[in-house]
């Protein structure tokens, strides 16, 4: 998300609307950020678009509406047009009430001190996976033969993580198996996972969402390594798996590849050692490590709000030691740990990096996927925690500036773009490969097509999350959107583009890449009226006596003639009146005259639909 340009408007909106310069001073100072297009100067400045452009090429620059404006020339523009620039106030220097993504922390340099600190912590371990294909059951036989029953009586408690032991190393696993969770987690800029466990089943071989897991784990950049489960089945197909899985480029170490894969049975308990094993390995080649004696930071992993103990969390710590007592802010939420205890129900005193663990003590319920961090005391936790409610209620509520068709143009200029990625759902697999190969072979400049996933079947909240994780566009070709997907890309400024066509699609995405595609338009149905009574009106033609039946009719509109469901016409209004006024929009109940232009065969009882047709705002 950092490759993203801020476009964000400044917050110095004026509330002058008219581009007269001698309003009052105060009303026409703006503050500007680095770069900003068009559409946001205009409403920064509150003035119209097209007055805006009209400007632009008045100063000899040639601008459409999406087009990203560096700080000074928007301002030279902002200026001739009456503004005063304000330099923006410099960052507030305390860190901590800015959320810090936990990608950035992750990557942390760290000072020549504090590496002298750093230690080498438990890798933290995914399951992902086609259903059926035996994650729970690999999750569950592993807790069962390397977990030692806690105080809680030998009862095992699902908390969301869990951490075994094995040769005396630990390993912690997310027990949420499934990219849904993955990914939905990475989506809200979190990242969990060290190493993911692909299980492929042997006897089902390669399967949809095994291709998807895969897309998941590399999108992430997290090490995959494959369990080759069900070995005890006659139809097991060893074999098999690993052509399948080397056609899609993990090709397993004994072929030459650098896939690690091993074959398990999680029924019979069989070679369940030596993918720990190679967990273990694998973790060694990439040294995970962390400071286990700083204050203590990472993510949440599930809250819950329970009854007799108040809202609790299972917090992973990812950096520091946390202890009971210290004080912690997650998001907006505040609290101090009044008890801790690990995954067996033991009560715990501490813990350190990669250790899942219960608090207690929270004011409200975190969300999965939220960073925590430990604070120096509890007042400062709360003031932490006020302010940043403070701040969010003053926010003026708007999409991210995620990355869109129109705007891609923009944002390769600003260099804020360097690949247009992208996430493809298609009906059939016949159709993946002609739209793949055609979009692969662009190349505009430095821009290329980069494939993110690509897929057989509706357009799933899951890809939604994934193109949030990865500033990618879904494109979805003869599918449907499903609604949860199209929530949580509303949500979070996603655009979603589907089409039937295939050519439309690559013409699309090529027009896209270099700033020649147009905004995409659509329809909006202004109101109904039918035909009472046509005059001729020797000069005019014929203009059409009406009753508006729904909505309004409108002058700055379109119409479509329809007689008997058929349209027999369609184009802009040409004149509308009362009596013998002109008027620019009329409602239901009333009669007008209507002329369209260039039609002149109204019949009485004809439809007339107007209809506006208005920029999808990206
Ligand atoms: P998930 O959907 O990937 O979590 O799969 P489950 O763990 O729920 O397993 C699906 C089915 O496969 C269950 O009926 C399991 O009992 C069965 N199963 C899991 N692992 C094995 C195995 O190693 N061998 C055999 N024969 N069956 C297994």
């Amino acid at each position: 998300m950092a490759s993203r340009s801020d476009t964000k408007s400044s917050t110095g909106r004026t509330s002058n609307p008219s581009n007269n310069r001698g309003a009052a001073e105060q009303s026409k100072t703006i503050t500007l950020p680095d770069h900003i297009t068009v559409r946001d100067l205009a409403d920064t400045m509150s003035v119209s678009p097209i007055d805006l452009i009209k400007e632009l090429m008045n100063a000899g620059i040639m601008a459409n509406i999406n087009q990203v404006l560096d700080h000074d020339t928007a301002a030279i523009v902002a200026e001739d047009m009456g503004y005063q620039i304000e330099e923006p106030e410099p960052e507030e220097s305390e860190p901590l009430v800015e959320e810090m993504p936990i990608e950035a922390i992750r990557r942390r340099e760290y000072s020549e001190e504090e590496l002298k600190l750093l230690r080498e912590r438990p890798p933290v371990v995914t399951i992902l996976g086609h259903v059926d294909h035996g994650k729970t059951s690999l999750l569950d036989v592993i807790r069962a033969t390397n977990v030692q029953a806690g105080e809680a009586g030998g009862i095992t408690q699902h908390i969301g993580a869990y951490q075994i032991e094995t040769n005396g190393r630990r390993i912690t696993f997310l027990d949420t198996p499934g990219h849904e969770a993955f990914t939905a987690m990475r989506a809200r800029g979190a990242q969990a996972t060290d190493i993911a466990v692909l299980v492929v089943a042997a006897d089902d071989g390669v399967q949809p969402q095994t291709r998807e897991a895969i897309d998941h784990a590399r999108a992430a950049q997290v090490p995959i390594i494959v369990a080759i489960n069900k070995i005890d089945l006659p139809s097991a197909n060893q074999d098999r798996v690993q052509q399948q899985l080397s056609d899609i480029g993990l090709v397993p170490e004994d072929w030459g590849g650098d896939t690690i894969m091993v074959p398990v049975s999680a029924k019979m308990k069989q070679n369940i050692d030596s993918l720990l094993d190679m967990i273990l390995l694998v973790s060694d080649l990439a040294e995970f490590k962390a400071n286990p004696q700083r204050t203590a930071e990472g993510i949440v992993i599930e809250g819950r709000l329970e009854r007799s103990r108040g809202a609790t969390a299972t917090l992973l710590v990812q950096e520091g030691t946390l202890k009971v007592g210290d004080a912690l802010v997650i998001g907006e939420i505040y609290g101090k740990i009044r008890a801790m205890s690990d995954h067996t129900g033991k009560n715990i005193r501490r813990a350190t990096p990669s250790m899942p663990v219960v608090v207690l003590g929270l004011r409200d319920v975190p969300d999965a996927g939220d960073h925590f961090e430990v604070v120096a005391d509890d007042r400062k936790a709360r003031n932490i925690a006020e302010d940043r409610a403070a701040a969010r209620d003053q926010q003026v509520t708007r999409h991210p500036s995620a990355l869109s068709l129109e705007e891609l143009y923009a944002q390769v200029q600003a260099g804020a773009v360097e690949t247009l990625n992208l996430i493809l759902k298609a009906d059939v697999q016949g159709s993946i490969e002609p739209i793949r190969d055609s979009l692969e072979r662009l190349e505009i400049g430095e821009l290329r097509v980069k494939f993110i996933h690509e897929g057989v079947g509706n357009i799933a909240e899951s890809d939604v999350n994934l193109a949030v994780a990865s500033d990618a566009i879904v494109i979805g070709f003869n599918v449907n959107v499903e609604p949860s997907a199209e929530r949580v890309a509303d949500i979070e400024g996603v655009q979603i583009r589907t089409y039937n066509i295939i050519y439309r699609l690559i013409e699309d995405v090529q027009l896209a890449m270099t700033g020649m595609l147009e905004p995409e338009v659509r329809e909006v149905v202004q109101g109904q009226a039918v035909v009472r009574q046509v005059f001729r009106v020797s000069r005019l033609g014929a203009v059409a006596g009406v009753q508006v039946t729904e909505g309004r009719a409108l002058r700055n509109a379109r119409v479509r003639v329809k007689r008997n469901n058929a349209v027999l016409h369609d184009g802009p209004v040409s004149s509308l009146k009362r009596f013998t006024e002109d008027v620019r929009e009329v409602n239901t109940g009333y009669e007008c005259g209507v002329g369209v232009a260039n039609y002149d065969d109204f019949e009485e009882g004809d439809i007339l639909e107007f209809y506006t047709e208005e920029v999808v705002q990206p």
